[in-house]
C-alpha cells in the first residue's frame, strides 16, 4: 500500500455503458450493477486509457493511498479477457472493424468519443 494513481469513477456520472471496460486492458474495470467499478485496485496501473473514452466524464486520475500495482496479475487476466467473454466488442467508426482486425484508438471529437481503427487514422490525421 502506498500514495499512487489510480482511476476514481465517479458513480452519480456514470451510466453503466461498458466503453471503458475494454480500454482497460488490465481488465481492472467490470460492469457490476450497472455502474463501472474497478474490481481490483492492484490491476489498476493509473495509466488513464479509460478516461478519454467515457462520454460522460465520470473517468479521472486521482493520487490516493491504494495496493501497488500487481503486473503479474494484469498480464494474467488481460490474457483471459481476450480468450474469455469479458471482452467488450469495440469497432472502427468509420470501417466497422475491430480490434482483431486492426488495433483501435479511441479518438474525440466534437464532443463524442470513438473508437477509429489504424487503418482510417491516418485519413482523420490529413483529412
Ligand atoms: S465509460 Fe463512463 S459512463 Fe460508461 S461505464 Fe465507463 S465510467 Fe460509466
Amino acid at each position: 500500500m502506498a500514495k499512487r494513481s489510480i482511476v476514481r469513477i465517479d458513480e452519480e456520472l456514470c451510466t453503466g455503458c461498458g466503453e471503458c471496460v475494454t480500454p482497460c486492458a488490465e481488465g481492472a474495470i467490470e460492469i457490476v450493477d450497472g455502474k463501472a467499478r474497478v474490481v481490483r485496485e492492484d490491476l489498476c496501473d493509473g495509466a488513464g486509457f479509460c478516461i478519454g473514452v467515457c462520454p460522460e466524464g465520470a473517468l479521472s486520475i486521482e493520487v490516493r493511498e491504494a495496493p501497488d500495482f500487481d503486473p503479474a496479475a494484469a498480464e494474467e487476466r488481460a490474457a483471459g479477457r481476450v480468450e474469455g467473454e469479458r471482452l467488450l466488442r469495440q469497432v472502427c467508426y468509420i470501417c466497422g472493424a475491430d480490434e482483431m482486425a486492426a488495433p483501435l484508438f479511441p479518438v474525440r471529437h466534437r464532443g463524442e468519443s470513438k473508437w477509429a481503427c489504424a487503418r482510417c487514422l491516418p485519413r482523420l490525421i490529413h483529412g
